[in-house]
């Protein structure tokens, strides 16, 4: 389809991008508190809302439906999950525990600044299954880039527990549905702030999804964390060398991030030649996000989308599956989503200027990083040995 955007002087071939999402995920009220401690002591006269609220969400859909990325984008009605969908990834015993709550007026917290309240388990539903319909939609030939808009957010869920936020692992799910529909192969990059250690989890055995996570080096928090995600964590059995984990330097920048794609992700997913990309998202990466402190900006994410668009359009017919997680500021959540949302289109102009981005940045320190994990790649990852360097 031929597309001109109001402000872009030439037309472009364009390619659509596919958005789902559903208002009942609104209803997941995480309440308000002293940050994520779902508790107030009492000491401040205005409280903000937990980070994971509905505004940050109703932020992200207004700025697509309003924003001059809209021209590009085609809106799906998502859906709930099934109960028996969700054993492609949980366990049946932990799916129970969830459902039971449910059953029992919700009001548990699971773990640290996790909690299910009335109203969560159908909004928990409705994420892992509009995420489903997203690559359903792309498995039944309909589209090729989708973009699952969702919250309560996934990837910290393991098969047998909730964690930071997420109770249903909706990219995993996802990944499953893609596996089953034939695909041979999958590569998970996640770029969310955080370890994507629910999804490492669930396929840490696994030869044939590639789990790569970017995040800040913040180690484990406690039981419902154990993983570190440090470089040593490589996968097990059959998986091993399957799961690559990238743990930045704070502060590593748009700069940092691109050199860490460039030297560390781009070779791994050429070299594991996946069917399927799925991109997992959080704009808690992002210079200015209560959750993180990994400074992106707009000019990062969109170049993060170039990057993963080349990648799918070199390995997977261009289809890539866009995964929503975390991302806690309200406005520049929205901006960077937009960002990245722009890297997908072939036209190189950004759409949208950076209101806020000024920040001057170092990116010696990644890069040292950066190339010392190669070199551990190199020696440790039996796929990746052959690139001697
Ligand atoms: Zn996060």
């Amino acid at each position: 389809m031929a597309l001109t955007h109001p402000n872009s002087s030439s037309s472009v071939s364009e390619v659509k991008i596919d958005v789902f999402w559903h208002e009942g995920m609104l209803k997941h009220d995480t309440g308000t508190g002293v940050f994520d401690t779902l508790h107030d002591p009492g000491f401040l006269e205005i409280l903000e809302k937990h980070p994971e609220n509905s505004d940050r969400v109703k932020n992200m859909v207004s700025i697509l439906k309003k924003g001059p990325i809209s021209p590009y984008i085609s809106w799906h009605q998502g859906r709930a999950a099934l109960i028996p969908e969700l054993y492609s990834f949980h366990t049946p015993d932990y799916i129970n525990e969830l459902v039971e709550i449910d059953k029992a007026g919700g009001k548990k917290q699971l773990c640290s600044g996790t909690i299910l309240n009335p109203g969560s388990w159908d909004a928990a539903l409705l994420a892992a299954g509009t995420t489903l319909k997203a690559m359903q939609n792309i498995m039944d030939g309909h589209g090729k880039i989708s973009y699952s808009l969702v919250r309560p957010p996934g990837h910290h869920a393991q098969p047998t527990r909730a964690d930071g936020y997420c109770f249903l692992n909706n990219a995993g799910l996802a990944v499953n549905l893609a596996l089953n529909s034939g695909c041979k192969s999958v590569v998970v990059i996640d770029i969310d702030v955080h370890y994507g250690n629910g999804t490492a989890e669930g396929f840490y055995a696994w030869e044939n999804v590639l789990t790569i996570s970017l995040h800040m080096n913040h180690g484990t928090w406690g039981s419902s964390h154990p993983q570190n995600g440090s470089i040593d964590e490589l996968g097990e059995g059959n998986g091993f060398g399957f799961n690559l984990n990238i743990p930045l330097p704070n502060g590593s920048g748009d700069k940092g991030y691109q050199y860490a794609m460039n030297e560390l992700v781009v070779p791994a997913v050429e070299k594991f030649e996946p069917c399927m990309v799925v991109l997992v998202v959080g704009q808690d990466s992002s210079a200015f996000d209560p959750n993180g402190r990994q400074c992106l900006t707009m000019d990062g994410y969109r170049e993060i989308g170039r990057t993963v668009k080349k990648l799918a359009d070199k390995h997977s017919s261009g289809r890539v599956l866009i995964v929503q997680e975390g991302g806690y500021h309200l406005t520049y959540s929205a901006y960077c989503l937009h960002a990245t949302l722009e890297g997908f289109r072939s036209c190189p102009d950004p759409l949208l200027s950076d209101p806020i981005a000024y920040y001057p940045e170092d990116e010696a320190l990644t890069v040292k990083v950066v190339d010392s994990i190669k070199k551990y790649w190199v020696n440790n990852v039996p796929f990746l040995k052959q690139d001697r360097v």
